[in-house]
């Protein structure tokens, strides 16, 4: 028989109703992206019984459904690689498979000309004239190369199926409720990680967060990435390097006009991602997220047909595809046992319990420009237990996380929260009192980077 809801103006009233519980594991990893998927990998690898949701058919997050198919910054300028780990094996697994560009290992710091030359054509494979580790790949390859990850670690994967809350028991979170084409369900963990990117669960699991976005900042930005093909490569690069003042008119043009001129290189020489900056719209909201999707396909189909116009090489393009996942840099952001600050970032301060390495951005490794550091603490909520946060919202201040967005730093993070889980779950412990010994020796174990 079906129950009538309560109504009291605009807020209706659900009647309760029993979840069916249909998994009980250690570890419940909920959002199946570049952090989601790095820690449930992690996490059983050391033996965690580890269940993976995610909302989507795939794996990947931003890194394959979002088309942002660039890994870049990795190191910088020198032979060391900042990033490695779960994320350099990602990406020697894309290699196996032909599906990752990037300058030869070998290459990494080299300045001499010719080598430059080789790789400038390329997103973020020099900076200031040195070669460094970035890597553009295939990203249904990339959902590949995850799903043969997450099967061999022997995590029990959930696609299709949303988070729509988390289990609180206490003061600890206890798993999810979410919703799939099977109903509203509940898996329990006896511990949770929160890899939404957006943050999802931070709230019903009743730990703090902020969730104000900087209008200034990148992150502030909505997307919808789309890919262009079967362009002549030689051509459009003849022509930008030839005639750069007439492509930044072209450009300048096609701006006034409501298109996106910024493509990026991708792994293939005859295909390029257009990129995007949707100001004045919310990840949170469902009608600016309707928005962005109708009417960046509308600017998409002038960008394109503008290229095809005026720009040499792309005369016999076609749009290959949009994001099946509409382009999410900057959300909800956790207070953590340590809120990340751009200070301590561009200072070089090493925390004793750091876990994951940042190369300078834009800039060789230098006494001027130092690595970062990630603190295991950025991971961990202030309020409530056995719950941890890894990807895109991690505590940090909004300029940190703008920086520290990216696929490589998230993926580090993931690596890091599905090891601390580990830790948390074999000695018994609330992750905040994982002993961060412990946890970098496993990491460097793992094959991650860390100071020495
Ligand atoms: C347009 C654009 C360009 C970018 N350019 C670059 C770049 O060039 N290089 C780079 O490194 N980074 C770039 N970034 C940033 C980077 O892609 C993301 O910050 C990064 O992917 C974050 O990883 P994550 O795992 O934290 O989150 P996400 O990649 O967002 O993954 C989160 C996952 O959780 C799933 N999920 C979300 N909510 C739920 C829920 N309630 N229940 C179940 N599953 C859920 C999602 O479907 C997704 O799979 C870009 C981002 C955008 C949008």
């Amino acid at each position: 028989m079906s129950q009538s809801f309560d109504r009291k103006g605009n807020i209706l009233k659900e009647p309760a109703r029993d979840i069916k519980i249909i998994k009980e594991a250690d570890l419940v990893v909920v959002g199946g992206g570049p952090a989601g998927v790095a820690a449930a990998v992690a996490a059983a690898r050391n033996g965690v019984d580890t269940v993976l949701l995610e909302r989507y058919g795939h794996l990947g997050g931003m890194a394959t459904g979002g088309l942002v198919i660039l890994i870049p910054h990795m190191s910088a300028g020198t032979e060391v690689m900042e990033i490695q780990g779960t994320c350099l094996e990602m990406i020697d697994r894309l290699d196996l498979l032909g599906a990752a560009l990037h300058p030869q290992k070998e290459h990494l710091g080299f300045s001499d000309k010719t080598v430059i030359e080789k790789y400038k054509r390329f997103f973020d494979f020099t900076v200031q004239g040195k070669v460094r580790m970035s890597v553009s790949y295939d990203p249904e390859m990339l959902k590949c190369v995850m799903n043969d990850m997450i099967e061999e670690a022997g995590v029990n994967l959930y696609l299709h199926s949303w988070g729509a809350r988390a289990v609180t028991e206490g003061d600890a979170v206890r798993g999810v409720i979410f919703e799939s084409k099977s109903g509203r369900q509940a898996i329990l963990g006896k511990l949770t990680i929160d890899a939404t990117g957006d943050g999802d669960l931070i709230e019903s699991a009743g730990a703090e967060f902020d969730g104000a976005l900087d209008p200034n900042l990148r992150s502030s930005n909505l997307a919808l990435v789309f890919r262009v093909g079967n362009i002549d490569a030689d051509a459009f690069n003849d022509f930008k390097e030839k005639q750069e003042f007439k492509w930044n008119v072209l450009r300048e043009e096609l701006i006034q006009l409501g298109g996106y001129p910024t493509c990026l290189p991708s792994n293939r020489s005859d295909i390029r991602w257009f990129n995007n900056w949707i100001p004045k719209r919310h990840p949170l909201n469902v009608e600016d997220l309707t928005w962005v999707e109708v009417n960046v396909r509308k600017n998409m189909l002038i960008t394109y047909d503008f290229f095809k116009k005026n720009v040499p090489g792309f005369q016999n393009s076609f749009i290959i595809d949009t994001a099946s996942q509409l382009g999410t840099r900057g959300s909800r952001r956790l207070i953590g046992e340590h809120i990340l600050t751009h200070d301590e970032l561009r200072s070089g301060k090493i925390h004793d319990d750091t876990i994951a390495v940042i190369p300078p951005l834009k800039h060789n490794v230098s006494e001027e420009w130092p690595n970062g550091f990630i603190p295991y603490r950025s991971l961990v909520p202030i309020k409530m237990n056995d719950f941890l946060v890894a990807g895109r919202s991690f505590s940090s201040d909004a300029v940190t996380n703008d920086l520290l967005n990216l696929i490589p730093f998230c993926v580090a993070m993931g690596q890091a929260a599905g090891t601390a889980a580990a830790i948390a779950l074999d000695g018994g412990m609330v992750p905040r009192k994982v002993d961060h010994k412990i946890l970098q020796k496993k990491l460097l174990e793992q094959g991650a980077y860390l100071p020495s």
